[in-house]
């Protein structure tokens, strides 16, 4: 039986990275992955913005965690964030969280750039309380993904198994002994420490394994593409409640589309997300090991015509958008978050021997968060 000293299951960004790094430590790395192909869930579907702290007035925790890890994000992959558009966050005038003077103090103590703006000619004013010029980048998550999956799969240490599912786990000692099951084949493994990064299904790989489950809630979620002459190369968010925002979407030339209110399709409180779309027959996505959305036949009916409409009170009349499409996936989140829309990334041991970590990750650019914990 084959020996790693870690076992990593998923292959989004957060799943990658702890395998890169410990394998950089000179450990031996399984990393186990559903889909045939790495990056294909919360890590390529999402807004893309590399979080300076802005977003989250209300949790200074995630608002902080942002700003620590943002420079040493953008240095170490300069080549897929872009760094040149103008960035705006406005707050609307009717039903904001927060309100200028607090907005302004929360920049000040975090010591990030914030200028209000006034007489911008793309922005309505007569919708938009305050516009403050910030200074946020976008990452490209195809860029990215292309990126960590080349140097997995030429990283010596870490063997990937994709296609592939933990069908039984159990103790073996200070191990665990798990069955990998890649297509018709199923191999037996052992590990010295397993790494649970399956965002989604974070909880279906706890039970697994007999671990407690965390308080998730789960969101079948939409960003939208639009592409606009006029705003061109700029970004607007409008915050802090059932707001919305258009941004570039990394180097792509698109801008991403997401509002609050009508991103989010069906909702699960269940511990693992629990769909009406999902059905008997098809094995590719259940509650335990959920499928790619944007992939499915039975994905929601975008939204985008009426975010897009939401967000264009923002705008003078002459900002036009072009919907030219839209990706969906599942968004999952602490449940304790509804309080202050934190979205800290946690890493908790639930199993000490053998080891086993629950990595449930916040923002992309708390990768770093993992050398707090395998130092
Ligand atoms: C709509 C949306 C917008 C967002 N916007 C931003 C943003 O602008 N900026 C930002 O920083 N963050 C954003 N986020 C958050 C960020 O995208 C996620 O926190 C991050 O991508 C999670 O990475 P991950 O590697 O943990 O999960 P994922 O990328 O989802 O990877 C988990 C992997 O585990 C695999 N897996 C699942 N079950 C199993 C199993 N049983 N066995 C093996 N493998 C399995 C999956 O197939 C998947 O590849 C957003 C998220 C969403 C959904």
């Amino acid at each position: 039986m084959r020996h790693y000293d870690y076992a990593v299951i998923g292959g989004g960004i957060f799943g990658c990275y702890a395998a890169l790094f410990l394998a950089g430590r000179g450990a031996s790395v399984i990393l186990i992955e559903k889909e045939q192909f790495l990056f294909r869930k919360a890590s390529l579907v999402n807004q893309a913005r590399l979080h300076s702290g802005y977003h989250y007035p209300r949790s200074l925790a995630t608002a902080a965690m942002s700003d620590e890890h943002k420079e040493r994000f953008t240095a170490e992959h300069r080549a897929f964030v872009h760094a040149s558009f103008e960035k705006y966050y406005a707050i609307d005038k009717y039903g904001s969280f927060t309100d200028p003077s607090q907005f302004e103090r929360f920049c000040e103590y975090l010591k990030i750039r914030c200028e209000r703006t006034t007489g911008h000619p793309l922005f309505n004013y007569d919708r938009l309380e305050a516009v403050y010029r910030t200074e946020e980048h976008s990452f490209d998550p195809v860029l990215l993904g292309n990126y960590y999956t080349e140097r997995i799969m030429s990283c010596p240490s870490v063997q990937v198994f994709a296609g592939s599912q933990i069908e039984d786990a159990c103790a073996s000692g200070m191990s665990w002994q798990l069955s990998v099951k890649t297509g018709e084949e199923v191999r037996v493994l052992e590990a010295g420490a397993v790494i649970n990064a399956t965002y989604a299904a974070t909880n279906s790989i706890n039970s697994l394994f007999g671990l407690p489950s965390l308080a998730l809630t789960h969101e079948i979620s939409e960003i939208g593409f639009v592409t606009s002459r006029q705003f061109g190369n700029t970004g607007l968010t409008v915050m802090d409640g059932p707001f919305g925002s258009i941004m570039p979407y990394g180097l792509s030339g698109l801008l991403s589309l997401s509002s609050v209110a009508y991103t989010h399709h069906a909702i699960s409180t269940n511990e693992m997300p629990v769909f009406e779309c999902q059905v008997p027959e098809d094995k590719t996505c259940t509650p335990q090991a959920p499928g790619i959305c944007t992939a499915c036949p039975r994905r929601p009916v975008s939204n985008a015509r009426k975010m897009l409409a939401q967000m264009q009170r923002y705008f003078s009349e002459s900002v036009q958008f072009e919907y030219m499409f839209s990706f969906f996936t599942i968004k999952s989140k602490l449940q304790a978050s509804y309080i202050d829309d934190g979205r800290p990334t946690e890493i908790s041991m639930l199993s000490e021997k053998p080891r086993f970590y629950c990595l449930f990750a916040g923002k992309i650019n708390s990768i770093y968060e993992v050398e707090k914990i395998f130092r």
